[in-house]
């Protein structure tokens, strides 16, 4: 599969606009710097980056709250 740069599909982009939230290596198919170009020329894409973050940040948040701080009382 070959892949010019001006076809990338934004799914391509969303595969590794998804693995930077998540904190995951990008595909190695997309840099750093490419993804961030794409993230300003491609509205659609900004828009869904900035839906990732905000959605991975109510889940951790959830998450922190929810994880007990201390150990969890003993089942009687
Ligand atoms: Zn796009």
């Amino acid at each position: 599969m070959t892949w010019d740069d001006h076809a990338m599909p934004c799914n391509h982009y969303r595969a590794a606009i998804s693995a930077r939230a998540t904190g995951t290596p990008l595909p190695a198919t997309v840099t750093e710097s490419a993804l961030d170009h794409h993230m300003t020329s491609c509205l659609s894409c900004g828009r869904w980056a900035r839906h990732l973050t905000t959605l991975r940040a109510a889940t951790d948040d959830l998450l922190r709250r929810r994880r007990p701080t201390e150990a969890p009382p003993e089942p009687v």
